[in-house]
């Protein structure tokens, strides 16, 4: 009945790396895939959620909720619980560690560590659980060997590249400007243009050509292999865009948060059904083109975010200029910034094009203000400036004065 691993099987088939993550070697090792559905038994382990059975088997929460006859998809599973459920992806059961901490450890660093919520570890090890940690103090921890993993697990394969007009530029400031040449953003395996889209997803060149190339990263560096669905960027020719503030030159984009395995599309994404680990590979991607100015998402929920990047292994230090999580204070210092309403999508701005002249405010200014670029950059000289100085900044994690940038909108 065992078919082998498709995932392992095409990836070595296409000679590609597999990552040497040890969950992601284990996720692909010894998941079993089944030609046929099959019914099996799940048995519930402490804290486990519906939403987190639902990625794991890759079937709908729906479809659980229903199959066991439970009162509501949110309601908390028992410990011990037998369901039932159909589905052709076996992956290994949960398991049950201890972890000693140590010197300096915090509840935050070993939730990190074993990538599990801080909420389930302190529920885990209710007796201390508003305790700070000791060294050599012993914790119950439960894994989920079987729990996707999304992204930095295998390569993608990269997708043709899409072919587009290079003379659509942005003219004026977001929330003034207009759009001359615009482009349609073309369709493409890369993203998922939303339904209703030819009216609202024109964009410029410059964007076009950055989203190409960040999303390539996310889908053949990352592996990322979930939808991503572009919302809104702009009218066909720019302008006044209501609801939105600004949306007005090509060069903002909503993107809406990308949902686990398992979730029914169009889903609204609540925290607990979100991708977390691709949402960060995707603002990641983004940023390492260089050319974006900020991304606009709600603070509370840039926790999750946060998490997640300390769980793919970057520092605190590593991410202070790029989320403003965990700080109240000094929100103009880091790319991704709250703004009211950024909950279920994030907006993305690019900066001006270096041949976008009368693009507003200039890419220069802008770079300037960042520390990343030296003062009277021309040309093609201001894009690697800026990226040799933004690494630089990230290095000696600068401090921004951007008091004047507007606040955004839904
Ligand atoms: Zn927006």
């Amino acid at each position: 009945m065992l078919v082998l691993l498709a995932q392992e099987a095409s990836a070595e088939s296409a000679g590609q790396q597999v990552s040497t993550d040890p969950m992601c070697r284990r996720w692909i090792d010894e998941t079993q895939l089944l030609e046929e559905p099959e019914w099996i038994k799940h048995t519930v382990a402490p804290k486990e959620r519906v939403s987190q059975l639902s990625a794991r088997y890759g079937v709908k929460r729906e479809d659980i909720v229903e199959w066991n006859k439970l009162k509501h998809s949110r309601v908390s599973l028992r410990k011990g619980r037998k369901l039932k459920i159909k589905t052709a992806r076996v992956p290994p059961p949960r398991e049950e560690l201890t972890h000693v901490v140590v010197e300096g450890e915090e509840w935050f660093d070993v939730a990190v560590k074993h990538r599990v919520s801080t909420k389930d570890l302190r529920a885990w090890n209710y007796r201390v659980r508003s305790k700070p940690l000791k060294p050599g103090q012993e914790l119950t921890v439960w894994i989920d060997p079987g729990f996707p993993r999304t992204v930095n697990c295998k390569r993608g394969t990269p997708p043709p590249p899409l072919e587009f007009r290079k003379d659509a530029i942005s003219r004026g400031r977001p929330q003034y400007g207009r759009l001359k040449n615009g482009i349609l953003l073309p369709e493409s395996p890369l993203w998922t243009r939303r339904e209703t889209g030819v009216n609202v997803l024109w964009a410029s060149s410059h964007t076009v050509e950055n989203l190409e190339k960040a999303f390539r990263s996310l889908r053949v560096d990352a592996g990322y292999d979930g939808e991503v669905i572009i919302g809104s960027i702009s009218r066909k020719r720019g302008g006044r865009f209501p609801p939105h503030k600004s949306h007005r030159t090509g060069k903002d984009i909503d993107i809406r948060l990308p949902l686990l395995p398992g979730v029914i599309p169009n889903t609204y994404p609540r925290p607990d059904v979100v991708d977390w680990a691709g949402l960060w590979e995707l603002i990641k991607a983004l940023i390492d083109t260089g050319e974006v100015s900020m991304i606009f998402f709600d603070w509370r929920l840039q926790k999750h975010l946060y998490k997640a990047a300390r769980e793919e292994g970057f520092t605190e230090e590593e991410l202070r200029p790029v989320l403003h999580w965990p700080r109240h204070e000094h929100k103009w210092e880091a790319i991704v910034r709250h703004s009211h309403g950024h909950k279920g999508h994030i907006h993305v701005r690019f900066l001006c094009g270096v041949d976008e002249d009368q693009c507003g405010p200039s890419r220069a200014r802008t770079l300037l203000r960042r520390g990343w670029i030296d003062p009277q950059p021309s040309g093609k000289e201001s894009r690697e400036g800026a990226l040799e100085r933004r690494e630089q900044w990230k290095k000696e994690g600068r401090t921004l004065d951007e008091g004047d940038e507007a606040d955004e909108d839904e």
